[in-house]
């Protein structure tokens, strides 16, 4: 079975060691990152960098430590991931987000350039065929792969295979025609409107990051140039009257075919998944908001195994208990996984995709990470060794 290490977003006891940056730390000194990446190395820290109202993504404090540990063990790392909304937009919203070089300590890029158009083309499988990987993600040595984990309209759980299966490949082909957005539609499809239950509120014009919607009177225009079939205005259609035209079973294939053809870029053994299990709102980080989260923060789960943390975080996720005020107490009495009870889909389709791809093992044995004493100084007792000095020498007049 292979091994899922996990430390736990509890606190225990009134001491920085009890952190969860700290516990991060120490989860990935164990792990041991020079396992996987060579000095030299270009290491891809691929993450979502949220959106303009979707603010739970995660937090730089994390990010640095990544960072500093792939830094450690030699790699040169970079923080990436490929358009979302119009390039240059989307690295405002990251930097918003409070993700940039000053806070996190490595360039912020995008992997498929500002333009969403820089690709390879890589084999993918039957549904997809080839399909763009970003080159940035295409060309690095070793990856860390780190995922908010959340609900997802379309998969029912967004995590670190939705975020290589999306979020590793270019928002368009070379020729500039939708390549991520093949995912969202049926081959050939493309979005259709029933004019008969629209109520012309507008949502759908003000949703599309890349002003591809207008309505002249009362009809929907659609620039099908501009469109990259994020399918971000079917989900905030609420009439049903714009709709991404595609199966539930399609789509979660398709996400663990694209993420095979991200791995299928990387020799075996140099990629590393990190699963943020906070903040665990009922949608992706792509949509224009955040709702507050559905059950309990649980802790960061990490494995070589994709699959495998995958699993392990479903069935954490599955066990937590709901928040009140939530969706997943609203929908409590439901059948099912939470992220069923709340989207309607079943979260392990395409986890279990992947792992009839050979992507991963479903079966595995959690490791619970605790500090091993005496090997790990406070980098905070390191970084404020000055406070040490009595006041009174610092001119405060006064020491303790
Ligand atoms: S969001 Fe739906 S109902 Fe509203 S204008 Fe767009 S198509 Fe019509
Ligand atoms: S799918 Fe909808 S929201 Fe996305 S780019 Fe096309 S028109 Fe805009």
């Amino acid at each position: 079975m292979a091994k899922v290490y996990y430390t736990s977003a509890r606190v225990v006891d009134f001491d920085y060691h009890m952190s969860l940056p700290a516990k991060l730390e120490e989860l990935l000194q164990q792990i041991g990152l020079n396992s996987f990446i060579e000095a030299g190395d270009y290491v891809a820290v691929k993450m979502h960098l949220g959106s303009q109202g979707a603010f739970r993504t995660v937090r730089p404090v994390f990010i640095r430590k990544i960072v500093e540990a792939v830094r450690a063990a030699g790699g040169q790392p970079f923080i990436t991931d490929t358009v979302r909304i119009p390039g240059l937009e989307y690295l405002d919203v990251a930097n918003a987000n409070g993700l940039n070089h000053l806070s996190v300590g490595a360039p912020v890029i995008l992997a498929d350039g500002i333009f969403g158009k820089d690709v390879v083309n890589v084999p993918a499988g039957e549904l997809l065929g080839e399909i763009g990987v970003a080159s940035a993600v295409y060309e690095a040595q070793a990856m860390v792969v780190v995922s908010h984990c959340k609900g997802h309209i379309g998969a029912g759980y967004g995590g670190a295979i939705k975020n290589l299966g999306m979020g590793g490949i270019g928002a368009k082909n070379k020729d500039g025609k939708p390549e991520r957005g093949r995912m969202h539609f049926a081959q050939g499809t493309h979005l259709e409107w029933e004019q008969g239950s629209c109520d012309l509120c507008g949502k759908c014009v003000s949703t599309c990051p890349h002003q591809a919607i207008n309505f002249d009177d009362g009809q929907l225009f659609l620039d099908r140039e501009r469109c990259v079939k994020c399918a971000r205005c079917a989900r905030v259609c609420s009439s049903g009257a714009l709709v991404a035209p595609i199966s539930e079973e399609v789509f979660q294939r398709s996400l663990a075919e694209s993420a095979k053809a991200v791995i299928s870029t990387f020799k075996s053994g140099k990629i590393l998944y990190i699963n943020f299990v906070l903040d665990v709102q009922p949608e992706c980080d792509c949509m224009p908001l955040a709702d507050v989260p559905v059950v309990q923060d649980q802790g960061i789960l990490a494995s070589k195994d994709m699959v495998a943390v995958e699993m392990a975080t479903l069935d954490m996720i599955g066990k937590a208990h709901y928040l009140p005020d939530s969706k997943g107490e609203e929908n409590r009495t439901k059948e099912g996984h939470i992220f069923t009870k709340i989207t309607g889909k079943d979260p392990y389709q395409h986890v279990r995709a992947a792992a009839g791809l050979g992507l991963g093992e479903t079966g595995y044995e959690l490791v619970e990470v605790k500090r091993k004493s005496g090997n790990w100084e406070n980098p905070y007792e390191q970084q404020h060794a000055c406070d040490r000095i009595p006041l009174k020498e610092k001119g405060h007049g006064w020491s303790r």
